[in-house]
């Protein structure tokens, strides 16, 4: 019996195996680093001890100190969750070695899995279908360039030990392959602490579909059917589904008899997940297989009705499985969309700061995973997920919709999230008939990025842009016992403007920038008797009216015990009165419209004179998007370079990141060295645009 556990993690997974813990009576210990005191997951254990500073290696990944921690507080065993120490082998060796259960498989077992080229090796041997290419031990930069070539381009180039999408490239010839594997073996290293690397036929778009798998210690082995993945960035999911679109009743038959052998061959025990791809004509193949509980697992929870956790456990306790695979029939289907703190229209770079609105919407098929509650900050330790959107329906379509609803309830302001590319995902035609592929993101790129309002919708967003700085600069003037709106936290209305409000109209003039787009928006305001504001917003020398009158506070979606920042209002537009629900922090405004969320900057142009937007933008591309580190120059000062040429490679959040030329012309001045730390925003480099230089 298990009657308390360690949980060897953070944020949302550390939630989630505390629940069903609390469920079966068992006792939590939390472990937390510096940056996590305040974190939910921290209240919500029995009892919370610090790991140590914010950096992994300093605190989740310090395995010596949790074993500490768990023998010193005497658990029974340790769930590792997944990421961090979950498929290392030494926690589980450690494990055995003090007497604590490991949830999860033998160590044997996690080190052959963990190691991608032997996984393979093993697979072929047992059998099951993997993909071609070279997996051997030899390193030697010779022979992966013989093992690609014998292949044939394009390539992958993929780390051995890799996980989470890290240290894979692309190769599409020969000529690249040197310097792709110098800048994998880089990412790789840093990582996983391990540069081996392995070659695979780039498969052209196929489709990411892996079954979950479970093993008792009696020998028994199921599968609980698969889970769609193709929806994916830089190689790791966004969005997942189940029953995957893919896969018709013989396919599936194959692929999970496939997946029950794999885990046979190895013995495997506990949760796992067998990986394939699956190409065009529905040959597939074996990809990797993880050894721990996957982040997509409550699709599978939602469709068979179980708790996964819970059978991780029971697993581990010795118990055997209760299930019997004749008897396990999924019903509908479920959608899971991952909710990130990134940036999509910037190479989906992670985004840190700190959350004010954090709510999702409740109820009857709807579940949120998340890991943050409002004020949790995110910052560039850890990995960018803020929290798991999962919806069930008895139909795809009834799922497909439910989802829609979910994202379009989501409240969340004070950090930049892929939000709006989630809900550009679901409304596209491809996913929708369920027809795509891996290759999804990147075929329809800018079309899932960009934010493109139709044209009557441009002047929807630009007048409830104006209403919202209307109205903060008005709340921000008018003291409350005037019966005037009270300040609020973000009033943003410096003091001086008051004196605008004397002998209205007001005006205030704004540059938006949204959709790729900058537009100046000339702003009259006047206050009206029902508490609201007239406004006449012009750009492009065309006026346009609405008026503004604010809820008093958000109803749905239902009480939180959190402060909520955001505000709701109504945009009467004459013809049509419309909902709105913002936030605004700075520069940065969060507005929800007709259900769509929109991320914009307003700035003052008084107080942005000289600096053209292009510019501007421009000139962003050169400072450091995260803080990190410099890994490497590629070019000198006083070097004529090329749109797009890579200036400079950037380590930050254990990812490499290329910074670029915006424009043709010459590197003006390196303002950092190779090895350096630096701070977001920093500027890296400073260029001089071609035919722009001083003299000229
Ligand atoms: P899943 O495989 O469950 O779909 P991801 O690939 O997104 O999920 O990985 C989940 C987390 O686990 C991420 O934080 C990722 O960085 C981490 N991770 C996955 N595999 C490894 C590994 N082999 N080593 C270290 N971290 C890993
Ligand atoms: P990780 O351990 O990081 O999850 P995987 O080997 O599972 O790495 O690959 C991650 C993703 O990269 C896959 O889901 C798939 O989209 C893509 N991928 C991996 N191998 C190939 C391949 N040979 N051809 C095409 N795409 C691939
Ligand atoms: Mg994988």
């Amino acid at each position: 019996m298990i009657e308390s556990i360690l949980i060897a993690n953070r944020g949302e997974i550390a939630r989630r195996i505390i629940r069903t813990c609390r469920e079966m009576g068992i006792r939590t210990l939390a472990v937390y680093s510096d940056a996590d005191r305040e974190q939910p997951f921290v209240q919500e254990a029995d009892l919370a001890l610090r790991l140590g500073a914010a950096p992994p290696a300093q605190s989740y990944l310090n395995l010596e100190k949790l074993i500490t921690l768990a023998v010193g507080n005497g658990v029974d065993a340790i769930h590792p969750g997944y990421g961090f120490l979950a498929e290392n082998p030494a926690l589980a060796t450690a494990c055995g070695e003090n007497d604590l259960v490991f949830i999860g498989p033998s160590a044997e077992v996690i080190r052959s899995m963990g190691d991608k080229a032997e996984a393979k090796r093993k697979m072929e041997a047992g059998g099951v279908p993997v993909v071609p290419g070279y997996v051997g031990e030899d390193q030697d930069d010779g022979v992966l360039l013989e093992g690609a070539r014998s292949i044939g381009f394009p390539v992958l180039l993929k780390a051995v030990a890799g996980g989470g999408g890290r240290g894979i490239r692309l190769v599409t010839e020969a000529g690249e392959f040197a310097a792709e594997l110098e800048s994998a073996r880089r990412e790789a290293g840093g990582a996983f602490g391990d540069e081996r690397m392995m070659v695979e036929k780039f498969l052209e778009a196929p489709r990411h579909v892996e079954f979950q798998i479970l093993a008792d210690t009696q020998g028994n082995t199921l599968h609980l059917f698969e889970r769609e993945c193709s929806i994916q960035r830089r190689h790791q999911k966004i969005v997942e589904e189940t029953p995957s679109p893919a896969l018709d009743e013989s396919l599936r038959a194959r692929m999970a008899e496939a997946a029950v052998r794999a885990a046979h061959a190895i013995f495997y025990v506990g949760a796992g997940t067998v990986e394939f791809l699956v190409d065009n004509k529905g040959k597939f193949y074996f990809l990797e297989m993880n050894t721990r509980i996957q982040v997509e697992h409550p699709i599978t929870e939602m469709t068979l009705g179980l708790d996964l956790v819970r059978l991780q456990i029971e697993i581990a306790e010795g118990h055997p499985l209760k299930l019997n695979q004749s008897e396990l029939t999924p019903r509908g289907h479920a959608i899971e969309c991952r909710l990130n703190a990134e940036d999509p229209a910037r190479g989906f770079l992670p985004a840190t700061g700190t959350l004010r609105d954090f709510e999702f919407p409740q109820g009857e098929g709807f579940r949120a995973d998340a890991g943050f509650v409002p004020g949790g900050t995110i910052g560039p330790h850890y990995d960018s997920l803020l929290a798991k959107l999962i919806v069930w329906g008895g139909t795809r379509e009834e799922a497909l919709r439910r989802m829609s609803a979910m994202l379009s309830g989501c409240r969340v302001s004070g950090i930049t999230s892929n939000l709006p590319f989630l809900q550009a995902v679901l409304d596209h035609p491809d996913f929708r008939s369920g027809d795509y592929s891996t290759a999804f993101v990147e075929r329809h790129g800018e079309n899932l990025t960009h934010f493109d309002p139709p044209p009557h919708q441009w002047r929807e967003t630009l007048l409830a842009a104006a209403a919202i700085d209307a109205w903060r600069e008005y709340r921000g003037a008018v003291p409350a016992s005037n019966g005037g709106p009270a300040l609020g936290e973000s009033g943003g209305g410096a003091g001086g403007w008051s004196h605008l409000w004397n002998q209205p109209p007001a005006r205030l003039n704004r540059r938006y920038t949204l959709a790729g787009k900058t537009i100046e928006v000339g702003i009259a305001v006047m206050p009206g008797a029902d508490g609201g504001l007239d406004i006449t917003a012009t750009w492009e020398d065309v006026p346009h009216f609405a008026r503004y009158r604010p809820s008093v506070r958000p109803v749905d979606p239902g009480p939180s015990p959190w402060p909520s920042f955001g505000e709701a209002g109504v945009l009467d537009l004459g013809e049509a009165l419309l909902p709105i629900r913002w936030d605004a922090e700075g520069d940065r405004r969060w507005l929800t419209l007709r259900g769509r969320h929109i991320f914009f900057q307003a700035e003052d142009p008084a107080l942005t004179t000289g600096r053209t937007p292009g510019g501007e933008e421009a000139t962003e591309r050169l400072r450091a998007p995260l803080p990190g580190k410099v890994l490497k120059l590629e070019v000198s000062e006083g070097d004529q370079v090329a749109p797009e040429q890579v200036l400079l490679v950037l380590e930050a959040m254990k990812m490499e990141h290329k910074v670029t030329a915006p424009f043709a012309g010459y590197v003006k001045r390196i303002l950092f060295a190779e090895g350096d730390l630096v701070n977001r925003d920093d500027q890296l480099i400073e260029m001089e645009e071609e035919g722009k230089g001083e003299g000229e």
